[in-house]
């Protein structure tokens, strides 16, 4: 970067950018001026606490040196700070206290940093005037979201939902929902039962700065989780397009019939695999939602695929953002079920003989991803109904997944799927027995144990532990209106039968 050119002059204010704020369209960016630095720099801290998956550490700095290039060659004045410089202190606030010194800065401007404590730690910083940019890339605002929340107990996602189609105008005909629904979830839930054609994972070729990055992570974080290779992620906005064109080519009319479906071998399924970018920066919601919704029109997509994929950007994303924002700090402490089991160590090393949870985790490590129903019904399942501490478990989803970041995932874990937030986010724990996994997916084709098989050492723990998980949380959840039902079956188990589940659940549990 253009350190030496810089070093010869003064500067009257810092634009930090940070490593999930790269697009040129970012709001502090609308700041600058010729008498601005903007500053980017690679922290050690945030690579090591938590110990991130290796390629995801790859992905993050490849971005950001690309994106910290493509400003330079735009005649900006920026000066980058590289992960091993030898003055780099190391953290955010050493970072902007040193830079702002050394270019006698005094005031600064950033966007609003996606985590609260990233946050709190800037709002303290001592002598800078310091100007805090509402983040514009999402649809809601966190101050919409507090005004849509006022005093209600709790917000259901789909009404917020349909509060921001009609806002934006989303899929509308005039005052009414396209298609006549609001909703095509019923139509999102197909398995796949005989062979189909799925497409290739895409793979984008790794760029100079991605492999100097590969081998720069392979040196300093090589005892970090997970793979480097196959390094298939898009680092710059190009590459991030090329993967968002093909997705709308080649998987988008059968994402919404597949979106819950599972396959043994077939890791990206129908899915986008843009969650890396639309968190870093390189992609940006609005324009996905836009593109998306005109592709189908001019291209005939069913409405089940074009209504099922905006509400994943439109509904699940801001509105799990909205919670972090209006739930922190306190929300990351919440553990309503009480759950204090430690992670069982193959969710580290993926040796284990549940088929399910094993293919999952091999996703998990080799590609820092998995899709959405892995991270729900089989990891997030299996966490729930085995009683895995919250702050374990949201730490191990931070680490693995390269699109990770706190605000998105801390709400899916605690809320969606620990229900630990005593429901604010989720009507009802997302807890299943063997037979879903067995109705979306192949995995229990060739699994050691028996999905059909309640009890025994050859049942499908699923099976035990799903009944334990209600035994042992019947005060808490009896009086869900949606959890009824479940509850009047139990209700009529025999005594031996529940001692069964029980003693079945303590010897697994024990036992991992
Ligand atoms: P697609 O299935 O193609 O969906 C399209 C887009 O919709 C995604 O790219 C994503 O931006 C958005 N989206 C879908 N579901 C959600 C959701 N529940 N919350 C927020 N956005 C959503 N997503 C993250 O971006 N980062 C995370 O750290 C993260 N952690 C998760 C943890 C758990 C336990 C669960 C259940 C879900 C988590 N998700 C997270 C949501 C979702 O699983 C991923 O966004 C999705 O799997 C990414 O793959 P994709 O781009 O192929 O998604
Ligand atoms: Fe998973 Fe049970 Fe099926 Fe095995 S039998 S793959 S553990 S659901």
């Amino acid at each position: 970067m253009q350190v030496e050119k810089l070093e010869k002059r003064k500067f009257k204010k810092i634009i930090l950018v940070m490593g999930d704020q790269l697009s040129e369209n970012i709001s502090s960016l609308k700041h600058y001026d010729e008498d601005s630095l903007i500053l980017m720099c690679e922290v050690i801290n945030e690579c090591t606490t938590p110990k991130h998956h290796k390629k995801k550490l790859v992905f993050i700095l490849a971005a950001m040196r690309n994106f910290a290039n493509l400003l330079n060659e735009k005649k900006y004045n920026i000066l980058y700070v590289k992960l091993d410089d030898k003055q780099n202190t190391g953290n955010f606030t050493s970072e902007i206290n040193r830079i702002s010194k050394n270019y006698n800065c005094n005031v600064l401007y950033l966007t609003e940093p996606s985590e609260y404590r990233v946050l709190a730690d800037i709002q303290n910083l001592n002598g800078l005037n310091v100007n805090i940019i509402e983040d514009d890339r999402f649809f809601c605002s966190t101050k919409e979201f507090k005004e849509f929340h006022q005093d209600k107990k709790t917000i259901i996602m789909e009404n917020f939902y349909r509060f921001m189609r009609k806002k934006h105008n989303i899929l509308m005909s005039g005052n009414k929902p396209l298609g006549g629904k609001w909703n095509f979830d019923q139509e999102n839930r197909e398995s796949i039962k005989t062979k189909i054609n799925i497409p290739e994972r895409d793979f984008i070729n790794n760029d100079k700065i991605t492999v100097e990055v590969k081998a720069l992570v392979e040196q300093k974080f090589n005892h970090h989780f997970g793979n480097i290779e196959p390094f298939y992620l898009a680092t710059t906005r190009v590459g991030a397009l090329e993967i968002f064109n093909n997705f709308l080519k080649n998987r988008f009319s059968s994402f919404g019939k597949f979106q819950d479906a599972m396959l043994e071998g077939e890791d990206f399924m129908f899915h986008a695999h843009i969650s890396f970018y639309l968190n870093n920066g390189l992609l940006e919601p609005k324009e996905v939602v836009t593109r998306a919704e005109k592709f189908a029109l001019d291209n005939n997509i069913g409405l089940n695929s074009v209504e099922g994929f905006i509400r994943q950007i439109l509904g699940w994303r801001e509105y799990v953002r909205g919670i972090y924002w209006l739930k922190m700090p306190d929300y990351k402490t919440q553990n309503f079920l009480n759950a204090k089991n430690n992670l069982p160590d193959f969710y580290w090393d993926g040796k284990t003989e549940l088929n399910c949870l094993k293919e999952s985790l091999r996703n998990t490590i080799e590609n820092s991803y998995a899709h959405h129903i892995q991270r729900l019904m089989i990891l997030g399942n299996f966490a729930l109904i085995s009683e895995i501490n919250p702050l374990e478990l949201s730490e191990w989803y931070l680490i693995v997944y390269a699109d990770a970041f706190e605000w998105v995932e801390l709400p899916n874990v605690l809320g969606m799927v620990l229900f630990a937030d005593e429901g604010f986010l989720a009507t009802k724990p997302y807890a299943s027995s063997g037979a879903y996994i067995n109705k979306m997916s192949n995995y229990c084709k060739n699994c050691k144990y028996d999905v059909k098989l309640k009890n025994g050492p050859n049942a499908c723990p699923f099976n035990y532990l799903y009944w334990n998980f209600l035994i042992k949380n019947k005060d808490k959840l009896i009086n869900n209106q949606r959890m009824r039902m479940i509850y009047a079956v139990l209700n009529k188990f025999s005594t031996e039968k529940l001692e069964e589940i029980q003693s079945d659940s303590k010897k697994f549990l024990k036992n991992i």
